[in-house]
């Protein structure tokens, strides 16, 4: 999982905030009926001595202590209800207390008298480890002058576990509820952010080559709506600049050639001349080779330049390409016979695929040239023909010079040469390897190199096979010669 995707970030976002939410709430409601119940409780006890403060008490003068407490026993039954009830003259001393409760919770005898600051208010008495008292005391004078302390109380342990109780359930759900919002945010980002990761291949696929391609066009009318017309927009603008650039390039070279071809024939005719003297028919005669160089360049210019505007016209038929470059490895064979240099074949019959001869041709003769024009006298060069899966796969390679890494994502743009000098006394100008990729790519073929510097080079193209059937009912009539 990629801790740096938004997906992930906004879902922990989410999630975080969620539970900080959850949390704030719940300590809200846990302090605000924690602070309810006991104003509750307070407000029962207060009621009870009010009760007996104001209603028993005044009784007192002309009954018996017994009478009062069969009346506070039979009214409130605090033995039952485990609650605590202690009625207190000022000079009598104790004149009621309750008895221990049913359950034995608390001793009643153990309940610490009250201070001057606890009365008319409440207390909490805690009475051994675990149970706690809550005691209201209040002070009533009677109309003969007499002062009495009532107190009454009750223990906190069933708030305690009601607020236990609440504890548990906010322990069980909120990671339930936390959780449940991190899948379905997950869930939620996954299913929002997916025309970008569409996007984000599409885009990914598309190079100067395939500009005419793009993006999926995402009808959600929001953002990535905005993003994906954005981006189709900008690549329409890139494309039409690059169609701008290859059509200069074509028409500049479409306009040089007329003019080279006339300057070649006027020079050739100057070179037959044979009342020249010889110092200036040498120099006519490089003047001449310099222009057939130059136009050389503007023809394959010309060519590369058509192919990636797409002007080219291919005319594309169902061929052997073993037997094609049988042919044309023939017709390379006196090249390499003059570097001494050994051609070996290794071509597979019945390697179907549609493509227009001329042009596969070219591709063939400027892979094999470069391979005999960069490997030393005597050396090998291989043409490989196989079939893959569902590509044909044709290899050139060399025991040659090899090409350094750091050159080899570059050998296929135009006018690049590994090593400038050394490639232009071979003839080159860096546009041999240009028009191969753009005939392949023409074809919907891969062209891909592998080289290490010294050890020689292998060029490999992949051309899609033609169906399998197709192929049977040719075979019936051609067969690939091997060279
Ligand atoms: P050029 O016409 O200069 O050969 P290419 O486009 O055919 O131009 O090749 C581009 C560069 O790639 C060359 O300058 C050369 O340095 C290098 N190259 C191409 N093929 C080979 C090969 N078989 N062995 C070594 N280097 C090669």
């Amino acid at each position: 999982m990629n801790v740096r995707s938004i997906r992930f970030r906004m879902t922990a976002w989410y999630a975080g905030l969620l539970a900080g939410a959850l949390l704030i709430f719940g300590a809200s409601v846990y302090l605000g009926l924690e602070r309810y119940l006991y104003w509750n409780l307070e407000r029962g006890l207060s009621t009870q001595c009010s009760t007996i403060g104001a209603e028993l008490l005044p009784q007192i003068s002309h009954q018996s202590h017994e009478w009062l407490e069969r009346e506070i026993n039979e009214t409130y039954a605090p033995e039952v209800n485990s609650n605590f009830v202690r009625v207190t003259g000022k000079e009598e001393g104790i004149v009621y207390v309750s008895g221990a409760p049913k359950d034995g919770a608390f001793d009643p005898s153990r309940v610490p008298s009250p201070g001057d600051k606890d009365i008319g208010r409440s207390r909490k008495v805690q009475l051994g480890r675990e149970y706690q008292l809550l005691i209201e005391t209040k002070r009533f004078t009677m109309p003969g002058g007499s002062q009495f302390l009532v107190e009454s109380g009750a223990p906190s342990e069933q708030i305690r576990t009601v607020l236990h109780g609440l504890l548990l359930t906010f322990a069980i759900y909120v990671p339930f509820i936390v959780s449940l919002a991190v899948t379905g945010g997950y869930w939620l980002m996954r299913r929002s952010l997916r025309p970008v990761d569409e996007i984000t291949k599409q885009a990914e696929g598309i190079t100067s080559r395939n500009l005419s391609e793009r993006l999926p066009e995402i009808r959600t009318g929001d953002e990535i709506e905005r993003l994906s017309t954005a981006l189709n927009r900008m690549i329409e603008r890139l494309d039409q600049a690059f169609q701008h650039v290859n059509r200069f390039s074509a028409d500049a070279s479409h306009e040089l050639r007329t003019p080279l071809t006339i300057l070649q024939l006027e020079l050739e005719g100057i070179v037959q001349n044979q009342s020249l003297s010889p110092g200036l028919a040498e120099q006519m005669g490089s003047v001449l080779e310099e222009t057939q160089r130059m136009s050389r360049i503007v023809e394959n210019l010309l060519t590369v330049s058509r192919l990636d505007a797409g002007e080219v016209r291919m005319e594309k038929k169902r061929l052997d390409l073993g037997q094609l470059v049988a042919s044309t490895a023939d017709q390379m064979k006196l090249l390499a016979e003059e570097k001494s240099i050994a051609l070996i074949s290794d071509l597979a019959s019945d390697v179907w695929v549609e493509g227009d001869r001329a042009y596969l041709q070219q591709v063939i003769v400027n892979l094999m040239d470069n391979a005999i024009k960069y490997t030393h006298e005597g050396g090998q060069v291989g043409v490989c023909v196989r079939r893959n899966a569902s590509t044909a796969v044709l290899e050139v390679s060399d025991n040659g010079v090899g090409i350094p890494s750091d050159a080899l994502p570059h050998v296929f743009e135009r006018f690049y040469r590994t090593d400038k000098a050394r490639s232009r006394d071979s003839g080159g100008a860096g546009l041999g390897l240009a028009i191969v990729k753009a005939i392949c790519t023409a074809h919907g073929a891969r062209v891909s190199v592998s080289s290490k510097e010294g050890n020689g080079s292998c060029f490999a193209i992949e051309v899609p096979l033609l169906d399998v059937l197709d192929a049977n009912l040719a075979k019936s009539t051609l067969r690939a010669p091997r060279l």
